[in-house]
């Protein structure tokens, strides 16, 4: 098994510019997944390590080996794909040996790891269904067992939850990362989806505009994120442009102050945006109003999906949003109603310095 390192790698496709020097070390037995919206290059860099796609420029290496002169078929990958790609006519056990057979293993070893597999994926009475004869989420464990059966030195997944329902999709996810750790395979998932980043991953690297924009452990990401970019795609977030008052308290141009803590460098910054998360939020029986990390905001919308409340508030001609618990109300806030919202300075978080004048 092996680790996978590149080194300044670049892919421009003549009108584009997909990737851009992107430096990213995976350890090896690690789950790291490539996150960010449609378009930002995640697939192209999947492609790039599995020698679909030759880097313009730049360096990629699986193990201690520069692999960018060896295709595909020699780089000892293991594939999953969105669209399950199983061969259809053959049965279960016929598409968990199929990779196996190409090694020219005898048949004894064969039966045994197509077993080993199946079991690997809790498919052992499955072996002789067709694919069409198995749900979305069963066929995906096959093609999971088949891609594994190899013993690749790396496991490459690209969206291959997205086909799935919600529920199945979550069940597949602890299924995956169940797999993955018995394995211990270095594994690279590609994904749009932040809440399946978030859960599986032992790292995460959030690619915006062929740019790595920041490589984290989960926690990392979602509450320290390097940039807006990242803070606005991994999760909601209110994000607010401020003027430093005195100390460590910022006034806002909605006429709010917040309090955070001292930045780490010892200066307040004299301009600095800030992001608070809205479940970070707290309704409060009365506001203490005008003080600081204390505001009174009207309801715009509220909506109920299930385990929390979003609502959408109004502050001076800004927008708050607020994710409450169910079941903090009786009934739904309605529009125009106030409520009292206060905060903690540990959850007012700097995301950008503006300005670093004195006062
Ligand atoms: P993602 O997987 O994050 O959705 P891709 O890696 O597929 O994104 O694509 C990154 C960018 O490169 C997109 O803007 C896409 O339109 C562009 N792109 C992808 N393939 C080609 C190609 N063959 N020629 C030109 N541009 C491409």
């Amino acid at each position: 098994m092996s680790g996978i390192k590149l080194e300044g790698v670049s892919l421009d496709y003549g009108n584009h510019l997909a990737l851009k020097e992107v430096e990213l070390k995976i350890k090896q037995g690690e789950f790291f997944s490539l996150l960010g919206p449609s378009g930002c290059g995640k697939s192209t860099l999947l492609n790039i390590i599995a020698g679909f796609l030759e880097q313009t420029t730049g360096v990629v290496y699986i193990g201690d080996k520069d692999v960018t002169n060896i295709p595909p078929y020699k780089r000892n990958l293991g594939m999953v794909f969105q669209n399950y790609a199983l061969f259809p006519h053959l049965s279960v056990q016929d598409n968990v040996a199929y990779g196996l057979k190409n090694k020219k293993m005898s048949k004894k070893n064969v039966k045994q790891k197509v077993e080993e597999s199946l079991a690997l994926v809790q498919l052992e009475s499955y072996a002789t269904r067709m694919p069409h004869q198995l749900s979305g989420g069963q066929q995906q464990r096959v093609a999971i067992a088949r891609a594994l059966a190899i013993e690749p030195s790396v496991l490459l997944l690209d969206e291959p939850l997205s086909n799935l329902d919600a529920k199945l999709r979550k069940e597949m996810q602890f299924e995956l990362r169940r797999i993955q750790k018995s394995v211990g395979i270095t594994t690279v998932l590609v994904t749009h989806d932040q809440e399946e980043a978030l859960s599986l991953s032992d790292r995460i690297g959030i690619l915006g505009d062929g740019v790595l924009q920041q490589v984290g452990e989960p926690l990392e990401v979602y509450r320290r994120p390097a940039n807006r970019f990242v803070a606005e795609f991994i999760g909601q977030v209110n994000i607010f442009d401020t003027v430093l008052n005195e100390g460590t308290v910022y006034e806002t141009a909605a006429g709010f102050k917040v309090e955070a803590q001292p930045h780490e460098q010892g200066v307040q910054p004299k301009r600095v945006r800030f992001m608070l998360r809205p479940e970070r939020i707290f309704l409060e029986q009365d506001a203490a109003i005008g003080s600081v990390n204390h505001v009174r905001a009207v309801v715009k919308e509220s909506s109920y999906i299930g385990n929390a409340i979003r609502i959408r508030t109004e502050i001076g001609g800004m927008e708050l949003a607020v994710h409450a618990p169910d079941p903090l109300f009786p009934v739904l806030p309605a529009q125009g109603e106030e409520l009292a919202l206060s905060w903690n300075k540990e959850d007012i978080i700097y995301l950008e310095v503006l300005d670093h004048e004195d006062n």
